[in-house]
C-alpha cells in the first residue's frame, strides 16, 4: 500500500479566510507530546482519548497518538469505545466508568476491555459474555485511595474470588489490575507512595489466589512525567497528550495543541469611561476602541475568567472588556490597529505571547482539562499537521 502523505491545509498560525472562529488542533504537537511521554518510560502508553479526546477530537487523536508510541487507548464508556472501534481503530481500548447492569454485549463482541470494581459488576459482564459464549477481557480496579471508582482493600478478597471463578467458566480473562492515584499532580506528595504500596499489596495478594494479569497500571499524565516508580506496564496519559503540563511548577515540554480563536465581528471607537457589556463592570479607562468576539460561554469560553482574562491581538495581549456572554464577549484595543476580521486568539501554543489554555484556566479558577472538554459543539474543529485521517 503506499504511504498516503498528508499536507497541511494551513499552517496552524493562519486562521482560514472564511472562518470566523474555530478550534484548531495541532496533531503534530500531540504526536510530539505522546512520544515525549513514550521517551520518558518504559511502559506501554495508553492514550486517554474520552470525552472526544479532552475536546480535541477522539478518533483524530486516538490515530496520531498510535502512530506516534501509544499502543492503547482510555475511554469511560462503552460508547466511546465502540465510537472508536466504528473508525476501525483495532487497538486494544480500555473503558473505565460503567456499572453492573448495564448491557456490554456490543463492547464485548468489539473486544473492548472492561473495567470491573466489584462482584456485582463483574457478574454482570461475566453473564454477558456468557450469553455470546466469548471471553470478556476485565481489568480489576482497586481503590487504593481515591475514593472514587474501585473496590476497596476489603472487598478485594471477594472481588478476586469471583473473578478467578470467572476465568474458570471462560467467561472472562483478568487482563488488567489498575488503579488510579489522588496525589501526582505534586512532586514528591507521600500520598503517591502509599497508594503504590497498597497497589503491590493487593496486586501480590490476586496473584497467591490465582490471577495472572499481564498489564498492572495505575500512573495518569503527572504520574507518568513525574513519578517514574509508577509506570508499571502502562501508563495511561490524557492532558500530556494535549500539552497540558500535569505536574504542579514544572514544565516538561508539552506544547498545548489546541488553538481557539475567532475573528472581530465589528469594531467601534468609544470615549472614556465608556460601560462595556452587562452590568457596566468595565469601563473604558481613556478613548478606546473596542471589538467585538463572537465567542462565548456557550462556546466554552469561561464566563468567570471575564474581569481577568486576556486575549492576544494584533501582537499583544488585550484585556477582556466586561462580562462574557453566552456568545460573544468585547476587547478593549486601545489605540491599537483594529478592522473586521482581524483574528483573536483567546488561547495557544503560547509562542507568539499568546496566552495558554493554563492562563484561562488560572483566571477561571479551574483546570485546563475543564476549559478544553467544555469547547462547545458549535464551535467547528479544524485538524492540521500529522495524520489527520
Ligand atoms: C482521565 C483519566 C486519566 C488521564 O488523566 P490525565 O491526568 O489527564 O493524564 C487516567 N486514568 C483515569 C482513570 C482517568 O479517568
Amino acid at each position: 500500500m503506499p504511504r498516503v502523505v498528508q499536507y497541511r491545509t494551513a499552517p496552524p498560525d493562519v486562521l482560514p479566510a472564511a472562518v470566523t472562529a474555530e478550534a484548531c488542533v495541532d496533531l503534530d504537537a500531540i504526536a510530539g507530546n505522546v512520544r515525549l511521554v513514550a521517551g520518558l518510560t518504559d511502559a506501554l502508553v495508553m492514550a486517554v482519548v474520552k470525552a472526544d479526546g479532552f475536546g480535541h477530537g477522539g478518533v483524530r487523536t486516538a490515530r496520531t497518538a498510535l502512530a506516534n508510541g501509544a499502543s492503547w487507548l482510555g475511554v469511560t464508556s462503552c460508547a466511546e469505545g465502540l465510537e472508536l472501534r466504528d473508525a476501525g481503530l483495532t487497538a486494544p481500548v480500555l473503558c473505565w466508568l460503567t456499572s453492573a447492569g448495564q448491557d456490554f454485549r456490543a463492547a464485548i463482541t468489539a473486544e473492548v476491555d472492561i473495567s470491573v470494581s466489584s462482584v456485582a459488576h463483574l457478574r454482570s459482564v461475566a453473564q454477558d459474555a456468557a450469553r455470546l459464549s466469548r471471553c470478556a477481557a476485565v481489568h480489576l480496579k482497586a481503590d487504593t485511595g481515591l475514593s472514587r471508582n474501585g473496590a476497596r482493600p476489603e472487598d478485594w478478597a471477594e472481588l478476586v474470588a469471583a473473578a478467578r471463578d470467572a476465568e474458570r467458566r471462560g467467561a472472562v480473562r483478568v487482563r488488567g489490575i489498575w488503579s488510579h492515584l489522588a496525589h501526582a499532580d505534586r512532586w514528591a506528595h507521600p500520598g503517591v507512595g502509599e497508594q503504590v504500596g497498597l497497589f503491590d499489596e493487593l496486586v501480590h495478594r490476586a496473584r497467591a489466589w490465582g490471577l495472572d494479569p499481564e498489564l498492572l497500571h495505575v500512573a495518569n499524565s503527572a504520574a507518568a512525567l513525574g513519578h517514574p516508580g509508577t509506570h508499571y506496564d502502562l501508563v495511561r496519559a490524557g492532558a500530556a497528550v494535549y500539552g497540558v503540563e500535569p505536574v504542579a511548577g514544572r514544565a516538561f515540554g508539552l506544547r498545548p495543541a489546541l488553538t481557539l480563536r475567532a475573528r472581530l465581528i465589528g469594531t467601534k471607537r468609544v470615549p472614556a469611561g465608556t460601560g462595556v457589556s452587562y452590568g457596566h463592570r468595565y469601563t473604558t479607562p481613556g478613548e478606546s476602541t473596542l471589538g467585538l468576539v463572537p465567542l462565548g460561554f456557550a462556546d466554552g469560553v469561561p464566563r468567570a475568567a471575564g474581569d481577568r482574562a486576556e486575549v492576544w491581538v494584533a501582537g499583544e495581549r488585550r484585556p477582556v472588556a466586561g462580562v462574557i456572554s453566552m456568545d460573544q464577549f468585547v476587547v478593549d484595543l486601545g489605540d491599537g490597529p483594529a478592522a473586521v476580521g482581524d483574528e483573536v486568539v483567546l488561547f495557544g501554543p503560547g509562542d507568539r505571547g499568546e496566552p495558554t489554555v493554563a492562563d484561562w484556566a488560572r483566571w477561571a479558577g479551574t483546570n485546563p482539562h475543564e476549559v478544553l472538554t467544555r469547547i462547545g459543539g458549535r464551535v467547528p474543529r479544524r485538524h492540521v499537521g500529522g495524520d489527520r485521517g
